[in-house]
């Protein structure tokens, strides 16, 4: 009623310095609220944390996080403790004593824990984990289970993760009374959707989806030549002068090859990839955030669950592993909401490149196809002249999109904008087309 409403908006200021919702953040609450399992599709930066987090900070009882990278956690834990919400994390390198802590905490009489976050790893490993669960439902203190990333069990998305599919137990154990599960994620087909909903035995869930057009983002997309990564970024440079970027890269040694081309030209680059240990990765992360360097040249390892808003280009030098995947990574630009650049250098060569990799790549014949798939998608993605890329995006995410919103923004694709400089020139390509299937 209203009294919900109010105190939403009241907890949204007081709590987290908020003064609206966003995207569909305040109708997922309340369904969480209400009880039912709740499923939300909603584009990175979107804000899907403040879904669970704010239901955990108005109803009593604690709140279990599932969530698959230690990074993820520990960014999440550091920022509910600086908002003053009782929050730990369970993770494998904590010492024995933090973790004697926290289970004293939770078995107490008034857990001061609000947010209790933890891999998939543990929920399959700790059966003393587990029994403090059904303590806390019977004592009515299991508020709710998250599954943050979502996409993580379902084998056809891009981080497939076994002890995910465990989470499905879940379900079963504590559904008497049901404990509310909400499972979050930004990388979704349809396919992947009801895989992910099917899996959890979440089919009866609530679906929240949000739109996944990013108005300020220009997609681009240029053949790559010799210099073209070097024009490119020299533009970038007066563009955005002192303003971040990231150039995605195909290999650890492509990343420290790009890095010096870059440097050579007098930018500040760093390289970021699976091959550094943890403790260079870290520092290069934070001296990224911290805008000690403008770019940051990595593979695919960067990224997840980082949050810098004014990140105002993102560069493939070499091609994505997935639409999904292109998605979430230019996705990272522009999270400010102001105008930002993604542009992707185009070889046929590199998508030869990629498909060695897979087929060189230790997995089964299913999942290897479907990478080969995804490749192929890529592909024709890159090569397509006709249609928006923005409309080619979201479509793959089932959603319908009028490419005149594209055309009359202000950050049009490349396709858009050729199109509106000389609007026969598509139509000029389509026939030449026509001629060549006949031939
Ligand atoms: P997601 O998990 O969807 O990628 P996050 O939950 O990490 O996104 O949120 C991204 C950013 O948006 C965070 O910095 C968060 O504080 C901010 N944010 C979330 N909700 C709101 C809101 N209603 N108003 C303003 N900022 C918000
Ligand atoms: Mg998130
Ligand atoms: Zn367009």
């Amino acid at each position: 009623g209203a009294d919900m409403n109010e105190e939403l908006y009241s907890t949204l200021k007081s709590k987290f310095g908020f003064n609206q919702f966003r995207h569909r953040q305040k109708q997922c609450i309340l369904s969480t609220l209400m009880g039912n399992d709740t499923f939300v599709l909603m584009p990175t930066g979107a804000g899907k944390s403040l879904c669970y987090q704010l239901p955990a900070v108005i109803l009593p009882g604690v709140t279990v996080v599932v969530s698959p990278l230690r990074s993820l956690i520990e960014d999440q834990k550091m920022k509910m403790k600086e908002l003053g919400i009782g929050c730990e994390a369970l993770t494998a390198d904590l010492s024995a004593g933090a973790q004697e802590d926290i289970y004293s905490d939770l078995t107490s009489e008034n857990p001061t824990i609000k947010l209790l976050y933890v891999t998939p790893e543990k929920i399959s490993a700790s059966g003393r984990l587990i029994s403090v669960f059904y303590t806390l439902h019977r004592r009515g203190l299991l508020a709710r289970f998250v599954i943050d990333e979502a996409h993580c069990v379902s084998q056809w998305g891009h981080d497939f993760r076994p002890d995910y599919t465990k989470l499905s137990t879940l379900r079963e154990k504590f559904h008497n009374p049901p404990v509310p599960i909400i499972a979050l994620t930004a990388t979704a087909t349809p396919k992947i959707v009801t895989d992910a909903r099917y899996n959890l035995k979440m089919q009866n869930s609530k679906l929240f989806i949000s739109s996944f057009v990013r108005d300020n983002l220009k997609y681009d997309l240029i053949p790559k030549a010799a210099k073209s990564l070097i024009n490119v970024v020299e533009k970038m440079k007066q563009l955005y002068p002192g303003k971040s970027g990231i150039v995605y890269c195909l290999s650890r040694k492509e990343c420290e090859t790009v890095q010096m081309m870059l440097t050579k030209a007098g930018l500040s680059a760093e390289v970021y990839h699976a091959g550094l240990n943890d403790g260079l990765r870290v520092s290069v992360q934070k001296g990224w955030l911290a805008n000690k360097f403008d770019v940051i040249c990595a593979t695919i390892a960067f990224g997840m669950g980082i949050d810098k808003p004014d990140v105002r280009f993102v560069i493939h030098y070499s091609l994505p592993k997935s639409i999904e995947g292109y998605y979430q990574e230019t996705g990272r630009a522009g999270r400010d909401g102001m105008p930002s650049y993604c542009l992707m250098l185009y070889s046929y060569h590199d998508s030869i490149r990629l498909r060695r990799m897979i087929e060189e790549g230790n997995t089964t014949t299913g999942v290897r196809s479907m990478h080969l798939n995804n490749v192929l998608q890529v592909v024709a993605y890159c090569e397509n002249v006709s249609v928006c890329r923005r409309k080619m995006l979201v479509e793959h995410f089932g959603e319908v999109y009028d490419e005149q919103s594209c055309r009359n923004s202000k950050t049009p694709c490349d396709v858009c904008e050729r199109q509106r400089k000389n609007p026969e020139a598509i139509r000029l390509f389509d026939v030449s087309n026509d001629a060549l299937s006949i031939m």
